[in-house]
């Protein structure tokens, strides 16, 4: 049987891959937008809070990872290669990727609500007080997305009827 650790541990290590494809996914939709500059702001806030997520989960596999080994950043940053190129080349990108935004940040929601459950089954009270933290950044993300998602739409249409103006990204 496995330890409990174990599960622990590797679920730590599949938020650190999750946190390294949000970055590249959100890098990649951040450097092409261009016509929707709430969105570009938004987002690259949540780039920060990213980049402190990732901080923040390696430092709580530090202190279970004996072994100090392998991430499984490699495969996640393939992985969102793909999924960031898939949209990439739409005629209604910036919507697209809004919506695969909104996606991913439940998808993250989801993701710390199993770890924080898991935390508190191996009494990791700081493992706990930090994935909460995460996922109210998660929710807003979420929520913003949500909320600001019709809003950058209609922008599209309009800019998609207006000749001479780029709406797609
Ligand atoms: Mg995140
Ligand atoms: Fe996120």
């Amino acid at each position: 049987m496995a330890d409990l650790h174990d599960n622990y541990l590797d679920w730590l290590r599949d938020a650190h891959a999750m946190e390294e494809q949000a970055e590249t996914m959100l890098k990649g939709m951040a450097k092409r937008l261009e016509h929707y500059p709430a969105l570009e702001a938004r987002i690259k806030q949540h780039i920060d809070e990213t980049l402190e997520q990732q901080r923040l989960v390696e430092s709580v596999i530090k202190r279970y990872d004996s072994s100090s080994s392998t991430f499984k950043d490699l495969a996640g940053k393939v992985g969102a290669m793909t999924q960031a190129m898939g949209g990439m080349f739409a005629s209604d990108e910036v919507v697209k990727g809004g919506i695969a935004g909104y996606t991913f940040e439940n998808f993250e929601i989801a993701s710390y609500t199993a770890l924080i459950g898991a935390a508190q089954a191996v009494g990791d009270l700081e493992g706990q007080r930090i994935f909460e933290q995460i996922l109210a950044q998660e929710k807003a993300m979420a929520s913003w997305l949500l909320e600001h998602l019709p809003e950058i739409t209609q922008q599209f249409l309009m800019r998609s009827k207006a000749p001479h103006t780029e709406a797609k990204r």
